[in-house]
């Protein structure tokens, strides 16, 4: 799931921080996202009343999840579709690749996929010499950037026009200007071309109906549409808990996931189709196999204190008012999925605290993600149980465990703490400038590196409350008389 093979939290974190336009436009473009969703949510009235009934439905869904699996794999399958069931995704990357070997199809054009960057598709692809076309615009860029997505809904927040027509002149073979009509309509060019010579389309599916056996698709741009209509194969790839019941489910949830994702009511595209296609359809594909992918999620399931994580609807919300997330953007969590979502998930579905026990420390725990949740997922709760699994099972360093407990030791008897801030207050002198504290020892140093902070107040309170007591008895005393 990392960005590249080598991945260093601290190098990462500096790059970021390092990057004034990347934090620019991610503060913005999110500042965008969550006030339009604030926006169009309070429109409602009664916001928090679909957040309990979304909170419902999937609580429902996950709860009961083998048989709404049944029965979408029934109808799918009695609608003439195909269902694979990947365990991890190394067995969906190999389903997907045998599709394309009965075939012999060396063209492939996507819509946004999740799902697709989770498992590594693309590149495997690629390595089999398939040419692979991203046809979501922000996905298009960088996949031509070679990139991963630096948010789930907006991709290729962190790049600006000029970097965009960068990446195009190359391929346009001649320069761009970098206004938006230009770049757009170079890109609609390029796709329009792929959509009517492939023969195959990979989609995401934002939710599968059991009862009729129908995908799901929301997209801005209409891509998702062409990539689910033109080609004779189609490979729809979902992960095994986005599920709803019936269409009743799905109006709700599209409602939340609209609103949530980019303050509109409705995607200006909203797709279902129920393929394969049938005798009189004037388009669909003939073939259709739906890939479901379960890469942990089942242990996810029977993990009490994770669950809930799997209500989750991948719109973002919690991305774009996490100030961890706003500062840095994506890719310096180095993962498929950043922000709250991707800190609570990424362990659980590599079940490695090693390699992905950074994660839960990306966060300030001030629990805005968990209030901008659609679904009202508790992230800042799971973070912690994370921080919490992590230290009952020892991935804590011997250096930590023996701060904390001495920590625990002398900061727990009021006594010694007491005498820990008076020394405080008498020495930090030495680390002040301009009366804040501007330097300190590691790990300290990594705050005041570039912020200060206040200086312990002297005298310090528990000195001066025992006679503040005595002046408030007093007063209530005269007041009395
Ligand atoms: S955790 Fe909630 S807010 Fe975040 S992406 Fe999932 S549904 Fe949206």
């Amino acid at each position: 799931m990392s960005l590249s093979n080598h991945y260093d939290v601290n190098e990462a974190l500096d790059k970021a921080l390092k990057d004034d336009f990347l934090r620019m436009a991610t503060r913005r473009a999110t500042d965008r996202l969550r006030n339009g969703r604030i926006n169009i949510t309070n429109e409602l009235g009664n916001w928090e009343e679909w957040r309990e009934a979304g909170e419902k439905i999937r609580n429902h869904v996950v709860e009961n999840l083998d048989y709404y699996l049944n029965q979408l794999i029934e109808n799918v399958e009695k609608n003439g579709g195909h269902v694979h069931l990947a365990k991890t995704p190394e067995d969906a990357v190999k389903i997907t690749q045998e599709i394309f070997k009965k075939h012999g199809y060396k063209l492939v054009v996507k819509s946004k996929s999740m799902i697709t960057e989770e498992i590594h598709l693309n590149p495997v692809l690629e390595e089999d010499g398939i040419e692979v076309v991203e046809s979501d615009l922000a996905e298009y860029i960088i996949q031509i950037a070679k990139e991963p997505p630096s948010h789930i809904i907006v991709p290729a927040m962190h790049k600006n026009r000029d970097q965009i027509a960068e990446l195009f002149e190359p391929i346009a073979g001649h320069p761009l200007e970098s206004d938006t009509p230009t770049l757009t309509k170079f890109a609609r060019e390029q796709m329009r071309e792929k959509f009517l010579s492939t023969k195959i389309g990979i989609t995401g599916c934002n939710f599968a109906v059991a009862d009729t056996g129908t995908v799901t698709m929301v997209t801005n741009e209409g891509n998702g549409r062409m990539v689910s209509t033109l080609p004779d194969v189609q490979i729809t790839m979902m992960g095994m808990e986005r599920i709803v019941p019936s269409f009743k489910e799905l109006s709700v949830m599209l409602n939340l996931l609209a609103r949530s994702a980019t303050g509109q009511r409705l995607s200006v595209y909203t797709t279902m189709t129920t393929p394969p296609k049938r005798d009189g359809d004037i388009d669909g594909p003939k073939e259709w196999h739906l890939v479901i992918l379960d890469h942990n999620r089942t242990e996810i399931l029977g993990d009490e204190d994770f669950r809930s994580s799997l209500r989750c609807i991948r719109c973002g919300a919690c991305f774009n008012v996490c100030p961890v997330y706003r500062q840095v953007g994506g890719h310096a969590y180095g993962s498929v999925y950043s922000g709250p979502i991707g800190i609570v998930i990424t362990p659980l579905l590599e079940q490695d605290y090693k390699r992905w026990g950074h994660l839960p420390y990306f966060s300030s725990l001030c629990a805005s993600c968990s209030e901008a949740c659609p679904v009202r997922i508790p992230l800042h709760d799971l973070i912690v149980k994370h921080r919490d699994r992590m230290v009952v099972k020892g991935y804590t360093s011997g250096l930590e465990k023996k701060i904390f407990k001495y920590y625990g030791h002398y900061f727990s008897n009021p006594k010694t703490l007491r005498s820990f801030i008076k020394l405080g207050s008498k020495f930090q002198f030495l680390l002040m400038k301009n009366g804040r504290i501007t330097k300190g020892p590691a790990p300290l140093s990594n705050w005041t590196n570039s912020k200060t902070l206040p200086p312990i107040a002297s005298p310090i309170f528990n000195d001066i409350w025992p006679n503040l007591q005595k002046e408030l008895q007093e007063n209530k005393g005269g007041e009395k008389e």
